[in-house]
């Protein structure tokens, strides 16, 4: 169990100092060293790999005899990973790294120039080797089953399919319905916010909120993230436009929800693979409940309000925490995913999903990829992309293979509202205490029933732990329903 303990520390440190490297190959790292930086962190991940799939790391986990509740957990979840990872041939892995690579640069390209068949080839081939992938990872009932559970572990394509059919049914019913109400003006997050005033008033937010800067710090990066490289360092990165408040801003918090997960992850699975988020989906179950059902909320802004529009005098200087709360909250249905509001969001990922489902089925050509996507968007959202770039081709994530990855943000968001009733039921003056600004009950709660945990359990027990209820999408929609029907006076 020592050898073992000592093996999976040594992989996890490997892990952890690729993740600096990129962390800082994002943020500061001058744009010449591109070439040495990606072999470097190639190298780095290489060598973690082939430690977790050599024989001996099989071996301990075969006898490896568990002295505590953490060390089974610790083989029950290792060995996993030990599966997973030596169940696809090191031949598959570089030819997926080889043709991603290529893809990437390809889809840069199309989509600058508007041209979907130049990055057609490309997906034709990724979709190719996922379903390789999938084979060589293994499934019951869809290959799609196999690409879900790398990021959402005993989440199924039945199963999502079940939770967004219900979703889908009441929500685009909700969209359209606000589509016809007057329309909220959000023109007032769109004066001029200088960017060092809105740095400081993120960083005063989110460290009142808990995240804690002895163990964190935060930098620019042109896509914010949160990283960790320990549960005593996780670092986050933000994005600021001058005449923009809300990305900045809401990023902020986001990310920082993102980090608080992490930092609250328990000291004794410290340097160990267990140190981690759970799934994709809980990890932003996190980042969206600080970000909308905190950070968009009423109460969140009798507290904050003053404090903004103290920072931005001439931006804000007459306004009312109303009309701030109205402009925050505009819904209006877009073509880009990252720019969509809190309630059209999950029609954009259902539209995702739905489309990779059919590719990895081979139930859609490629080709026709562009037309079904517009079709989607016009029947869901209203809105039809005049071009590509603004729709198929908008999302990184396809170009470098990652499919199955996209649903678990709006699993993130149901698991968000299912979760924040459990803990308003524990805490009943959780509105009032928002309100004051005082966020450590909420905290508390989650680093109990959420953060304290990493691994040690899945996304599905955490969720039936806390909230006594499996997956659903009713505490969203009633949550999305309530406050935007008020919002939009019905
Ligand atoms: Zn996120």
């Amino acid at each position: 169990m020592q050898t073992l303990r000592e093996r999976l520390s040594r992989i996890t440190d490997l892990g952890h100092a690729a993740a600096i490297l990129e962390w800082d190959q994002e943020t500061y790292m001058p744009a010449g060293a591109a070439e040495g930086r990606a072999r470097q962190i190639a190298t780095l991940r290489s060598l973690a790999h082939d430690i977790l799939i050599s024989e001996e790391t099989g071996t301990l986990l075969e006898q490896a005899a568990p002295e505590s509740a953490i060390d089974a957990d610790l083989v029950r979840v290792t060995k996993k990973d030990y599966d997973k990872a030596t169940r696809v041939p090191s031949s598959l892995i570089a030819e997926l790294a080889e043709a991603s690579g290529l893809s990437k640069g390809a889809w840069q390209e199309a989509r600058e120039n508007d041209e979907f068949s130049k990055f057609a080839p490309h997906l034709s081939k990724i979709v190719d080797l996922t379903i390789q992938h999938a084979e060589a990872l293994g499934y019951e009932e869809s290959p799609y089953d196999a690409l879900l559970d790398q990021y959402e572990e005993g989440m199924t394509a039945a199963e999502v399919t079940r939770v967004f059919s219900e979703l889908k049914a009441d929500l685009i019913p909700l969209v359209s319905r606000i589509a016809e109400s007057p329309a909220t003006c959000d023109g007032i997050v769109h004066r001029e916010f200088p960017r060092d005033t809105q740095w400081k008033l993120g960083m005063q937010v989110i460290e009142k909120m808990g995240y804690n800067t002895h163990y964190g710090r935060q930098d620019f990066s042109t896509h914010p993230f949160s990283t960790a490289f320990s549960i005593t360092d996780v670092r986050i990165t933000t994005r600021m436009e001058d005449r923009f408040f809300n990305p900045g801003f809401f990023g902020t918090l986001h990310e920082a929800g993102h980090a608080m997960y992490e930092q609250g992850i328990d000291m004794a699975l410290e340097g160990s693979p267990l140190a981690d988020g759970t799934s994709l989906g809980m990890h932003e179950s996190q980042s969206r409940m600080w970000e909308n059902l905190i950070g968009r909320s009423r109460p969140f802004w009798d507290y904050c309000f003053p404090h903004a529009r103290k920072a931005f005098p001439d931006a804000l200087g007459s306004e009312t925490t109303d009309t701030f709360y109205k402009a925050i909250n505009t819904v209006f249905p877009s073509l880009i995913r990252v720019e969509a509001d809190e309630v059209t969001y999950n029609l954009h990922i259902m539209l995702r999903f739905e489309l990779e489902q059919d590719m990895i089925a081979g139930k859609i050509r490629i080709q026709d990829l562009p037309e079904e996507w517009n079709d989607r968007m016009e029947s869901w959202l209203g809105v039809r992309p005049s071009k590509d770039s603004d729709g198929v081709l908008q999302d990184i994530h396809w170009s470098l293979g990652a499919i199955g990855y996209f649903p678990t943000y709006a699993l993130g968001n149901l698991m968000s509202t299912q979760l924040f009733n459990a803990a308003k039921k524990a805490i009943p003056d959780l509105d009032a205490k928002t309100s004051q600004g005082d966020f450590s009950a909420l905290l508390d709660w989650l680093r109990t029933n959420v953060h304290q945990h990493g691994r040690r359990k899945t996304a599905g027990q955490i969720l039936l732990d806390a909230t006594g209820s499996e997956l659903s999408s009713e505490s969203w929609m009633h949550y999305a329903q309530s406050k935007f029907g008020e919002l939009y006076g019905f």
